[in-house]
């Protein structure tokens, strides 16, 4: 694997699947730095507990069900984009701050996303799309979506690394 290659998770959401939007939007993505590549994509559907896993820093939140019945409520597109030094950074601007009216114009969120006020300042959101907010977050995720022989094949040191061969 070349040095300083990054790779994020890319989901689109089932709101986005819905609307036939999963081509559009990663087509997208795959231009935004220049040099990226996808090594591995796949058509998935979260249950509530791939849901705790994938977003356990929000399962003690009030919107937590808000979330877990949108992940779960049809299919997800999953890929793996790998690409050059700070493509993370250069993604997560692409799509847009968490809250669609919040994230920049022109931004994936922003076009696409729906955003329902909760009250006592909270909100849910259907984005449309998430991608990995560190290199050690694309990681885990990476891990827990995949396998190693879907992604060997195209990217065999990434694959050696995610999961190390054990003799
Ligand atoms: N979310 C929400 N309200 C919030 C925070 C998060 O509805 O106040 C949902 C939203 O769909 C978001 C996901 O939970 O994309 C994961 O939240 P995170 O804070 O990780 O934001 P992201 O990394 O997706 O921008
Ligand atoms: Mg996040």
């Amino acid at each position: 694997m070349a040095p300083n290659r990054e790779h994020t998770l890319i989901l689109i959401k089932p709101d986005a699947v819905e609307q036939d939007l999963h081509l559009t939007v990663l087509a997208r993505l795959e231009h935004t730095v220049e040099g990226s590549r996808y090594v591995a994509s796949r058509i998935l559907q979260f249950n509530p507990d791939l849901c705790r896993e994938h977003y356990s820093h929000l399962t003690e939140k009030p919107f937590y069900k808000n979330i877990e019945t949108y992940m779960c409520s049809g299919h997800i597109w999953a890929a793996v984009l790998e690409g050059p030094h700070g493509m993370i950074p250069a993604i997560r601007e692409d799509i847009g701050a968490t809250d669609p009216t919040a994230a920049a114009k022109g931004t994936i969120r922003n076009t696409y996303g729906t955003k329902i006020d909760l009250g006592n300042g909270e909100y849910f959101t259907r984005n449309v799309v998430h991608a990995s907010e560190s290199q050690q977050e694309a990681y885990e995720e990476i891990r827990r979506l995949f396998l190693k022989e879907e992604i060997q094949n195209s990217a065999p040191e990434f694959a050696e690394k995610l999961w190390p061969a054990t003799e």
